[in-house]
């Protein structure tokens, strides 16, 4: 199994970080080692500015390579959310260096992912979702503002990796990204109902 995040996928994140918009989806992987499913997160010893991003996740149903657009639609079915961690001090160093960004992106536990998942049929087409802070709302997103939709990032993806059964797609956060303490909590909401709740340790 592997995860796939989707860098700049929203508008308004791009912004925020002063980064140009992408003409392709920006993609990344975080290994399996990486998701969080049960616990609270551990904040980790080689970052002084972890930052949470809030992001849709859904997750591949069948394998597939060079997929086209018009049939990406039946390689997934299920969504839900999770938090792509970013160790932005560290992933500064990285861009300055022109390095990968692995070591900002890719640790343990960098994945927290919720538990539910729901049907595509259940939700509307515009899905929004939200991020709660220590009580404050601090990142509101939905699909219809993502640049590349989910069918786009399946279809540009898979002509460079296979996807899998089992395999997580992260696609993106829109703004508001900021950074957690010790003994914050953290909850994410799907179109109003909480289904990720967690506290930083
Ligand atoms: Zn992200």
């Amino acid at each position: 199994m592997k995860i796939i995040c989707i860098g700049r996928n929203y508008a308004d994140h791009a912004k925020e970080m002063s980064a140009p918009l992408p003409e392709t989806p920006i993609f990344f992987m975080k290994p399996e080692t990486a998701l969080l499913r049960t616990r609270d997160f551990f904040y980790p010893k080689f970052t002084s500015d972890l930052h949470y991003e809030c992001e849709i996740v859904i997750k591949i149903d069948k394998v597939g390579k060079n997929i086209q657009e018009k049939f990406a639609h039946t390689y997934y079915s299920s969504l839900t959310l999770g938090i792509d961690f970013t160790a932005r001090d560290v992933q500064k160093k990285c861009k300055e260096n022109g390095l990968p960004w692995e070591i900002a992106k890719s640790f343990d536990q960098s994945a927290p992912l919720s538990k539910q998942w729901i049907s595509f049929k259940d939700v509307s087409q515009n899905i929004s979702f939200e991020l709660e802070h220590n009580g404050d709302i601090v990142q509101k997103g939905c699909s219809d503002h993502m640049i590349f939709s989910f069918d786009q990032i399946i279809a540009y993806v898979s002509r460079f990796i296979t996807l899998k059964k089992g395999d997580l797609i992260f696609t993106g956060t829109p703004s508001g990204v900021g950074p957690v303490k010790i003994g914050d909590q953290l909850k994410a909401r799907l179109m109003g109902e909480e289904i990720l709740s967690f506290y930083v340790r």
